[in-house]
């Protein structure tokens, strides 16, 4: 099969590699969709290699069952799913409370394990979600930045019962976005996010978003008093700084960025405020709250209304042109997607 691989710092490519077959437990999916996110582009552009070269990158899946390994049931070969990418232990003390994003030995499939940018990918039966008839795979691999903004939102005590008064998201990347979303779903009713492209700024509007604010300096959003911010811009941005001016006293700052270094924060800002930080990791399964699940509902809830998210279609065999597209700030990519 085809499988489009990291190389090292900079570097992708499309490989041949053998027609993976499933074990115990698992399944084999033919990919339909997947997604190319913030994450990938962090993992190839470190100067440091993350993971492995020659790894099979790709953690935003949607594919139809092939072939199941033995003792894997549930689901009938032919039937369209998204994957939970996750290998965790089950066997740790989180794990067996259902927090699978925090797990002693938690690995990726995209990442430390073989993922999507592929033709075909092996994975266990249990990360399986069923995509119900009408959502198309391209819009149902979204499930995966949905199921990290549900994630979020609830580890801040944030959903459809406890909404809060005023929330601010910062950065309108595919995170953001996907947060503005499930807000709008859970009827969450004071929504603003800050963009920095009119594409962005556009989108945000479309999904439902009250009010869209221009990046500009932070203290811009002194007074604003969000009781919870939603930080999604990570890397190496002053976000943190911007946080705690927009915070509310006794507010919470979710942190969904990936920083890839120290952080700048004003810390007499955050204690005058006696401000919660909350870090997010992924999704979980916590005894009947299984983000991911709750994401695959709004997705099919709201059907077409979401496809605007999905600005580029790139087909696997010029898997290196989804990458350019996804790293050229001016290309108006929210998210680009690779179809086998
Ligand atoms: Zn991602
Ligand atoms: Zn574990």
């Amino acid at each position: 099969m085809r499988a489009g691989v990291y190389r090292g710092p900079g570097e992708v490519a499309l490989a041949e590699r053998p027609l993976p077959e499933p074990g115990p437990g698992e399944v084999r999916l033919r990919i339909s969709a997947c997604g190319l996110c913030g994450t990938d582009l962090h993992l190839v552009h470190s100067p440091k290699p993350i993971i492995d070269p020659g790894s099979i990158m790709g953690h935003e899946m949607a594919g139809v069952v092939d072939e199941l390994g033995a003792g894997a049931s549930g689901f009938a070969a032919g039937e369209a799913v998204v994957v939970e990418p996750l290998a965790s232990c089950g066997d740790c003390e989180p794990c067996r409370e259902g927090r699978d994003s925090i797990c002693r030995d938690l690995q990726l499939y995209g990442l430390r394990r073989p993922g999507g940018f592929a033709d075909a990918v092996v994975v266990p039966v249990h990360r399986l979600y069923r995509v119900p008839d009408g959502l198309p795979l391209p819009v149902a691999a979204l499930a995966e930045p949905f199921a990290v903004a549900v994630h979020g939102l609830r580890l801040c005590g944030a959903d459809q019962a406890s909404p809060p008064d005023r929330l601010l998201i910062l950065g309108a990347g595919s995170i953001g976005l996907a947060v503005v979303a499930v807000a709008r779903a859970w009827g969450f009713g004071d929504v603003a996010i800050t963009a920095r492209y009119p594409h962005q700024a556009e989108l945000a509007k479309r999904l439902g978003a009250h009010r869209v604010i221009d990046e500009g300096p932070a203290d811009d959003l002194t007074g604003y008093d969000a009781e919870l911010v939603v930080e999604t811009v990570g890397g190496l941005a002053d976000t943190m700084t911007t946080a705690g001016i927009a915070l509310a006293p006794g507010g919470t700052v979710c942190v969904l960025g990936v920083f890839m270094g120290p952080l700048t924060l004003d810390p007499l800002m955050l204690l005058g405020k006696e401000a919660r930080l909350q870090w997010s990791n992924c999704y979980a399964r916590r005894p009947g709250e299984a983000d991911f699940a709750e994401a695959v509902r709004i997705l099919a809830a709201n059907g077409g209304a979401y496809s605007g998210l999905l600005t580029h279609e790139v087909p696997l065999a010029e898997f290196e042109r989804a990458f350019e597209i996804a790293g050229d700030k001016g290309s108006g990519a929210v998210k680009v997607t690779v179809i086998p």
